[in-house]
């Protein structure tokens, strides 16, 4: 740390990312990323000719990208029984989901009114908290990590839950998300669905009912983009336009002109996204099932990513064993964690690689 730093930030704790080796090839399981390449459309858009608009800034209010993101979740919500327009206005784009979350905590919490989140979860909401100097709230969850809306009863904080949950990949019923929305209405309610297409139902639903409702996304797990950053928030017209004094006191260009176009893409190719995302779901019940066969115990993941552990070892021994055989996996240093590792659902061949080592390993 230099002499400069101010002191604010002096005891500031970073979000560590998971690993992203550049030099070794590993059998990559560890970041929830998709085993699939971005759809052929995206291959398409970035083209020569759009490498040569870079000279130009990119469009501040991603136009084009609002648009496609507001599409596909005005049919989402009809195909769900309700009947209204997610419009223009009630989407705000970002630099991966991180950056809308950013703005988020930095427009609605103070020194008097933090977050609150369950205690297993993203590990950068409480980080967030910390670079914005405000309180973190860390609810506990039940024995079997499930989160107990009613330990949410009675707080002043603002409450964000990623649904399915970070590291447990749990699911919390759209039931339990409308009492907490009803319970605090004076209150912002962050669902982070950054795992949600992977077997959860979409909060976006409530939002003709709830103002106080803000969904987050990402194009970064269920739509191969985890690389071109594109993030996004649904929200009343009045959150989004908080949100974009944030953006524009910020970085009114926070997407790029080839994120833009390839975000478009990802939002329009329905076929592919629904196509991939089948089989990660059908890849995590045949890993769930073959790692139960050799008696590991395994969540009930509604997302892309399992957290198991084995009674023979802890998790940083597992994650340690399988690194040096060319298998990445997340060992998270939560206490509450320490016998587990969360493991991305990848390609068959990856997961049948992993299951290999884990034999081997475990002399199963
Ligand atoms: N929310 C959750 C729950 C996550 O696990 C992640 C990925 N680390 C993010 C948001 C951020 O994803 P991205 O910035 O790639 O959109």
């Amino acid at each position: 740390m230099s002499k400069f730093l101010s002191e604010k930030f002096k005891d500031l704790e970073p979000y560590t990312p998971g690993e992203q080796p550049q030099d070794k090839k590993y059998v990559k399981l560890n970041t929830n990323e998709s085993p699939f390449k971005p759809c052929p459309g995206v291959m398409k858009a970035l083209s020569e000719e759009a490498v040569s608009q870079l000279y130009l800034y990119s469009d501040p209010t991603a136009n084009k990208l609002v648009e496609a993101i507001a599409e596909y979740y005005t049919n989402y919500v009809k195909e769900n029984g309700k009947n209204f327009v997610i419009s223009k206005e009630n989407v705000i784009v970002s630099n991966g989901s991180d950056e809308v979350l950013a703005f988020i905590f930095n427009a609605y919490t103070d020194k008097d009114k933090g977050m609150a989140c369950p205690e297993i979860g993203y590990g950068f909401y409480p980080v967030f908290c910390s670079l914005y100097g405000v309180p973190f709230k860390s609810i506990k969850i039940r024995d079997d990590f499930s989160i107990d809306i009613s330990a949410f009863k009675g707080i002043s904080e603002n409450i964000t839950i990623a649904n399915p949950n970070a590291q447990t990949g749990l699911y919390l019923s759209l039931n339990d998300i409308k009492t907490l929305l009803s319970e605090n209405k004076d209150r912002i309610i962050v669902i982070d669905e950054a795992y949600c297409d992977f077997g959860g139902e979409s909060a976006s639903v409530l939002l003709d009912e709830y103002e106080n409702l803000i969904v987050v996304g990402t194009l970064s797990k269920s739509r191969q983009l985890a690389g071109g950053r594109v993030g996004f928030a649904i929200a009343s017209k009045e959150i989004i336009q908080d949100l974009n004094t944030i953006k524009y006191s910020f970085n009114p260009y926070n997407l790029n002109r080839l994120s833009i176009l390839a975000g478009v893409e990802a939002m329009k190719d329905v076929d592919y996204f629904n196509k991939t995302r089948k089989v990660v779901m059908e890849n995590r019940e045949y890993l769930k099932e073959e790692l139960k066969k050799l008696g590991f115990k395994v969540t009930d993941s509604k997302s892309n990513f399992i957290l198991v552990s084995t009674p023979k070892m802890g998790g940083k021994e597992l994650y340690l064993k399988l690194k040096e055989r060319g298998v990445l996996v997340r060992f998270l240093s939560d206490e509450l964690l320490k016998n587990w590792v969360r493991i991305t659902i990848g390609s068959k061949e990856q997961l049948n690689v992993l299951l290999k080592e884990i034999k081997e390993i475990l002399g199963a």
